[in-house]
Parts: structure tokens; C-alpha cells; sequence
């Protein structure tokens, strides 16, 4: 058994892990989020980034990755006794997803004030009550989640304002031809 202070350690210790995966997204022009599923012994079952542009599915959201492919490892739907840690709060299909696969546990990072699922802005746990409860924390190495987000979205903004800038200059040099 692990005392309070060693699982939050290990809490941490996933969330930064979440977060390199998340890099790996952000590589690919994707909104970075990463997940890690991990069992009771504290083993990494299996990983997920986001891909939904990349591969042109929009179920493909990091969560989703992590809990196929931990189901693969498992070769069970059911992935009993695991931990899934994501660097966002997921979303109501990820909520459903997550349900579904009876993990014992999720831990997120950043809350999503605009889709948030787990407390931000719907509270799908709460209202889907069922036999099988998960256990929630949020909020762990929550400013370095918060703030990959927000630096990834400030970055796109700065692209796209130039983008349109280039645009317009364009369009202005071929009326003066
Ligand atoms: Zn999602």
C-alpha cells in the first residue's frame, strides 16, 4: 500500500509523463494532450496523443487512444484496477468512453471550462450513477498543463493573424498589378 505522499508523487510523476506525450500531438499541429493508462502496479499499459486531424477521426482524442490500446494489451474491454492520467479534462465522449471501460481511477491536470466533462462544465460522473464509480482527482500539475495549452492556442492565434496579414498584402499587391 502506498502512503498519501508517495501516490501523489506518482500522481506527478505520470501528469509530467502526459505531458511529453502531449508534446508529441503538439508536433503534429494537434491541440496538445497526452494520457497514460497505468495498472495497480504502477506499469504503463499504454499511451495516447491526440490525432484527431492527423488521422481525420474525431473520436481520436488521447483518452480514446490510451483506453483502445490498453484494451488491446489487456486483450479485455474491461480494464479493471487501472489509472488513466490526462493532461486535460476530458470531454463527454471521453467521459462515456472512460465509463465504459471501468477504469478505477482518472487523473486530469488542466479543468476544460468550455467541454469539460468532469466538474468544468458538465458533471457526467456525477449524473451517470452507476454500480461502478470512478475515483476523481483533478487539478495535479495543473498550471503546466493550463499553460501548454495556452501557449499552444496564443501561437496558433499569432499564426493565423499573420497568415491573414499576408493575405491581405497579397490581395493589395495584385490590385496595384
Ligand atoms: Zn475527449
Amino acid at each position: 500500500m502506498q502512503s498519501e505522499t508517495e501516490q501523489i508523487l506518482f500522481d506527478q510523476q505520470m501528469m509530467a509523463y502526459a505531458l511529453k506525450l502531449a508534446d508529441k500531438a503538439e508536433a503534429l499541429g494537434e491541440i496538445p494532450v497526452g494520457a497514460v493508462l497505468v495498472d495497480e502496479a504502477g506499469n504503463i499499459l499504454a499511451e495516447g496523443w491526440n490525432l484527431s486531424i492527423v488521422t481525420s477521426d474525431p473520436t481520436a482524442h488521447a483518452e480514446i487512444l490510451a483506453l483502445r490500446r490498453g484494451g488491446q494489451k489487456l486483450s479485455n474491454y474491461r480494464l479493471l484496477n487501472t489509472t488513466l492520467y490526462v493532461t486535460l479534462e476530458p470531454c463527454t465522449m471521453c467521459a462515456g468512453a472512460i465509463l465504459h471501460s471501468r477504469i478505477k481511477r482518472l487523473v486530469f491536470g488542466a479543468p476544460d471550462y468550455k467541454t469539460g466533462a468532469v466538474g468544468s462544465r458538465f458533471h457526467f460522473f456525477e449524473d451517470y450513477k452507476m454500480n461502478h464509480q470512478v475515483e476523481i482527482s483533478g487539478g495535479v500539475l495543473q498550471q503546466e498543463c493550463s499553460e501548454k495549452l495556452s501557449r499552444f492556442f496564443q501561437k496558433r492565434r499569432m499564426q493565423q493573424k499573420q497568415q491573414r496579414a499576408q493575405q491581405n498584402q497579397q490581395t493589395a499587391t495584385n490590385k496595384e498589378e
